[in-house]
């Protein structure tokens, strides 16, 4: 088990991507610290699902998108040891719309919910990192990042931010040991996609090398790859899993 003991803090952790990373974590033995928003069920759903592995979940709720939450999250997963080994940024929202139509508070949300995160979990959880000189930091972004989409300002610009920041804090913290990556993801099953027209998937399946969308386990084997070992000599990257769409 690779990443027995480490502890490893997921931002959005208890469903979709998050709950795949956080299980995958746990399967190779590490404690994983699952920060939600208001899903209560879901969070007590990944406890329970978590109970029979190697590692452990424990779920935090808390508003990673402010400075109060995002310190309550990194302060409860180093209580104990007052480190922490990997950060996923992972909590993320869509509000799409053409932008002319869109409202302020749309903008507003996609930006804050996916972007003060990076800022806020970051330089918490960079201070529970630079004593031990080791860590990584892996962020969730999106293909539309990268390519744009349609009626996807807000969240597009989120995303391509999520991989300049990646950038910029890799060669910041390079040399104190931790490495920066992003995971770009494409288009994957969850309840964030379940609401897509069945013509979009249809179009975004269609243009992909692989011909299928993919499942959050996908994403999940992305993100523990780039914080082991085996990633030791990578940082300031963004690796793309969209099934090759980009
Ligand atoms: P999801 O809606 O299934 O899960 C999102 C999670 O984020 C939830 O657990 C929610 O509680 C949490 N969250 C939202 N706002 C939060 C906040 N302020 N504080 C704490 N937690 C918060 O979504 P998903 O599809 O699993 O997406 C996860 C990440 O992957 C997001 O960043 C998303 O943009 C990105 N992504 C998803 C896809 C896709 O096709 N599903 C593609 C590319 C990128």
């Amino acid at each position: 088990m690779i990443f027995s003991g480490s502890i490893i803090v997921v931002t959005g952790g208890t469903r979709g991507i998050g709950r795949a990373i956080s299980l995958a974590f746990a399967r190779n033995g590490a404690q994983v610290f699952a920060a939600y928003l208001s899903n209560d069920d879901a969070a007590a759903s990944l406890v329970v699902e978590a109970g029979g592995l190697p590692g452990s979940v424990v779920v935090i709720k808390a508003d990673v998108s402010t400075t109060e939450g995002a310190q309550k999250v990194i302060n409860a997963a180093s209580q104990e040891s007052g480190h922490i080994d990997v950060l996923v940024n992972n909590a993320g929202i869509v509000k799409d719309g053409f932008l002319a139509m869109m409202a302020d508070d749309d903008w507003d949300a996609v930006i804050r919910t996916n972007l003060y995160p990076l800022f806020h979990c970051c330089k918490w959880g960079v201070r529970r990192m630079l004593a031990r000189r080791r860590g990584s930091i892996i962020t969730i972004s999106s293909i539309s990042g990268i390519s744009g989409a349609s009626g996807q300002t807000n969240y597009a610009a989120s995303k391509g931010a999520a991989i300049s920041f990646t950038k910029s804090l890799a060669r910041e913290l390079g040399g104190m040991g931790i490495r920066v990556n992003a995971v770009v993801a494409g288009l994957i099953r969850t309840d964030m996609t379940e609401g897509l027209k069945q013509d979009v998937v249809d179009r975004i399946v269609k243009n992909s090398a692989l011909g299928r969308i993919g499942t959050p386990e996908e994403v999940a084997a992305a993100v523990l790859f780039l914080a082991s070992e085996q990633a030791s000599y990578i940082t300031g990257q963004a690796l793309i899993v969209d099934g090759g769409v980009v």
